[in-house]
Parts: C-alpha cells; structure tokens; sequence
C-alpha cells in the first residue's frame, strides 16, 4: 500500500499560535480556563485537560486565574464578562479571525450583514454579535435557501474563515440574481482553501482517502466532504485507533489529509498506523 500526503495539511498558523500560548499559559499558571474547547480536537483537548486547562462553557463559569480565549474567538460579551471576571486573559484568537470579527462591525453600517457560515459555530456566533453590536441586523446564512426573503437594497457580506469558496459564491449568485448590492469582504482563511485544494487534487488521484481531526471540527469536516466528492472511499478518523486493514485493499494508493486543528504528531501517528498494515 502506497500512502501520499497531501501538500497542505495539518496544524494552521492560529491554532499552532493558540496552543503555544496555551502551553505558555499552562507553564505559567496551574489552572486556566478556556470557553469551550481550546481548538476541535479532543484528543489534544483531553491532553491539555490533563495539565490543568479547564474547558466551561459560560463566561460567567470563570472565576479569577487565567482564562484562554480559543482560535475562534469570542463575542464581545463574552470577551467583556471574561475581562470582568479573570485574573488574566491570554487571547489566543487568531488574528485572521480577529480581522473577520473587525469586517463584521464595520459592514454594520450598511444596516444589513450576511454571515455565510454554519450556524451554531462559535466562530459565526462571534462574527454575528460583533456586527449585531455595531447595530446591524444579522442573518447567518449557508444556502442561498437560507437567505431572507425581506432583504434590503444593499447588504454586507462577511464569511467563516474555513468556508469553501463554492459556498460564498452561491450566496453571491442568489443576491445578484435578486438585484441586491453587496459589499463583500471575503474573510475565508488562505489556509484553508490551501488545504482544500490540495485535498480535493489529492482525492482524485488515489484509491482512498484518509482525513485526519477532530469531528467536531468544522474545517475537516468539510475537506472530508471534498474529498468523498472525488473519492468514495473517503474515511474521517480522529486517531490511529480507527485505521483498519479492512477498510483498505492490497495495493491501493492511500491519500492523507488532515484539517488545520490537528497537530503534527497525530498526523504522524496515523500515517504510521497506514503504513504498518
Ligand atoms: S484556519 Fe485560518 S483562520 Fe482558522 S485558525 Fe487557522 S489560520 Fe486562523
């Protein structure tokens, strides 16, 4: 069996930036608290856990210490109740998500923002609350299904970071087929339309493919969603412990992919477990 790993893949810029500082945090202070989960990966959340970092899920759950603000960010509420209540906030939001949340406030004055992003996620929760909060009215759209049917002349656009283009260009054609004007600030992360394209180019070329992180993360969700577009046999795992010999065949050539919230080591691990069966 041949095992080819994709030319993009693994542990972005803003999550390898949110666990060193976590790490630092960590050495620092015993105990730190983060909102929600540090990044979508529970095997490097559960090793975290273990070195004190204590995951609540309200800001009104921290009381004094250190509190980590994950890659995703925070709504300003949040980020306004953390300052109230912690000793000391590390921010770990990654800074192309910080420039997302500043696009959102500032397409407020258009009076109407559009979030194209999974409803539900942090990241889009935070994006909208910013853009809320400088007065806007918001919708969180992921299909041109979803978009109101009272939308005025001229809206904002602005976009989860690890969004496929494909998506934002939907949304785009919907609008302008409607006629509505739009400012747009195209917020998706370069990152992740690397690792996409690589994973998508690397799905057509092999037998199977093999896509590495949490599933609870939204990114290696989606570039698992690509690859089986190209390739049927595509396999989401979170750990070596999921690679079986009987999910592949003597012979086949096994692409890797792996999102930007899985680290290194656990990539490696994986490509190990391949390469052993
Ligand atoms: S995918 Fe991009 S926006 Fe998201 S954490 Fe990584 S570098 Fe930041």
């Amino acid at each position: 069996m041949k095992v080819v790993l994709a030319d993009h893949a693994g542990a972005c810029y803003g999550v390898q930036r949110a666990l060193d500082l976590a790490d630092a945090a960590l050495r620092e202070d015993e105990t730190a608290y983060t909102l929600g989960p540090l990044i979508h990966n529970p095997q490097v959340v559960a090793s975290l856990a273990q070195r004190g970092a204590r995951v609540v899920e309200q800001a009104d759950q921290v009381d004094g210490g250190t509190v980590i603000v994950r890659s995703h960010g925070v709504t300003p509420q949040e980020r306004a109740e953390l300052e109230r209540r912690a000793e000391k906030v590390v921010d770990a939001t990654c800074p192309h998500v910080a420039r997302a949340q500043k696009a959102a406030a500032k397409l407020a004055e258009l009076g109407c923002v559009l979030v194209v992003g999974e409803p539900g996620h942090p990241e889009v929760a935070a994006l909208r609350e910013y853009a809320r909060a400088a007065g806007a009215r918001v919708h969180v759209v992921l299909d041109p299904a979803d978009l109101p049917a009272d939308l005025p002349a001229c809206v904002g656009v602005v976009v989860q970071t690890t969004q496929r283009a494909e998506t934002l260009r939907a949304v785009m054609d919907a609008l302008e087929q409607r006629g509505i004007r739009t400012q747009v600030k195209d917020t998706i992360c370069a990152a992740t339309t690397e690792r996409q394209a690589a994973a998508e180019k690397l799905a057509t070329q092999v037998d199977a493919m093999v896509v590495i992180g949490g599933k609870n993360s939204s990114n290696t969700t989606r570039l698992a969603e690509i690859c089986a577009l190209h390739c049927s046999r595509t396999f989401h795992v979170e750990s070596a412990a999921e690679v079986h010999a009987a999910l592949f065949a003597d012979g086949d050539t096994v692409g890797v992919t792996a999102g930007a919230s899985t680290p290194e080591d656990q990539i490696t691990s994986v490509v190990n477990a391949l390469r052993r069966l």
